[in-house]
């Protein structure tokens, strides 16, 4: 099931998912309206099933192509589904959602998530806005954690949906093909300054942010500062990308129970290392970064 929380008394709500949302869970939003509208359906929408949402969804947003985030579109067939252009042709065929992951995780995308492709998905843009009746939805492109992430900010309430920039002690996440940390920097960057802005929701964990909303981005920010901090640490002497991968800077412990942790602690971490060496505060040595 999930916990409703209303925002503003107009019809916007948070679906909080279990433990706020902690993966694989998540913290949906439903904003019901002459058009109602349901962004990421979560796994405990999908557990509730439709009746308990109490009305009939006419619009789907996925903020981005992953799974916790569209394990529920499969019960909203006849709703429109809108996605970023870059993230779009991911719902559409499971070939390039596997290629934007750069995994071969096709039978836990369709058995455990429900995937289905859609060939009716409207791709959106930055700065499109959507007309709901009372409430309009200001689709911002906020790449990074995917190429066609996205935020939703949602008026007359003045709050923002913060999707995957989840603002929690974890960090920013990059691990994908088709993710970027450069993206990642300016992302934050712009939801740090986006104006009058009254609540975050994040999709995990830090769930509704009401009070502090720059400080919140600002201490998610800092554990990029934290992962370079000890990259340039660990390579006083000169390190491999496994060497580097074996010291769990991301994930600050080894976990038995998440088998692809070293792949994406060597994406992750190479993606900082490269920029190090882009900024001269590292360089490689064959297949050895150090710092300088
Ligand atoms: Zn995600």
């Amino acid at each position: 099931m999930f916990e409703r929380v209303s925002l503003g008394g107009e019809g916007l709500s948070v679906l909080l998912g279990t433990k706020n949302g902690k993966y694989p869970s998540g913290n949906s939003v439903l904003v019901e309206d002459d058009l109602t509208l349901m962004v990421d359906p979560s796994t405990n929408v999908v557990a509730a099933g439709v009746d308990a949402l109490g009305c009939r969804v006419d619009t789907v947003v996925n903020s981005h192509a992953h799974e916790d985030h569209f394990a529920g579109n499969f019960l909203f067939p006849e709703a429109s589904l809108l996605l970023h252009e870059a993230d779009a042709p991911a719902m559409v065929s499971l070939e390039a959602l596997l290629a934007a992951y750069g995994t071969d995780w096709a039978k836990l995308m369709v058995e455990q998530f429900n995937y289905q492709p859609r060939s009716d998905v409207r791709a959106v843009t930055d700065g499109e806005v959507l007309d709901l009746g009372r409430h309009r939805v200001h689709f911002l492109h906020m790449p990074g954690h995917t190429a066609g992430h996205l935020c939703l900010r949602f008026e007359p309430e003045g709050v923002v949906f913060t999707g995957d920039l989840d603002l929690t002690r974890f960090g920013p996440y990059y691990g994908d093909a088709n993710a970027s940390l450069e993206d990642t920097i300016a992302s934050l960057a712009r939801l740090r300054e986006l104006p009058d802005v009254r609540a975050f929701v994040s999709f995990h964990e830090a769930a509704i942010v009401r009070e502090d909303l720059r400080g919140a981005v600002d201490r998610y920010a800092a554990v990029l500062e934290e992962r370079d901090d000890a990259l340039l640490a660990f390579c006083s002497e000169p390190r491999t990308l496994a060497e580097i991968a074996d010291r769990c800077i991301v994930y600050r412990k080894r976990y038995e129970s998440i088998p692809w942790q070293a792949g994406v602690e060597a994406v992750m971490m190479g993606r900082h290392a490269e920029r190090l060496v882009r900024l001269g505060a590292m360089r490689s040595e064959g297949d050895r970064f150090v710092a300088v």
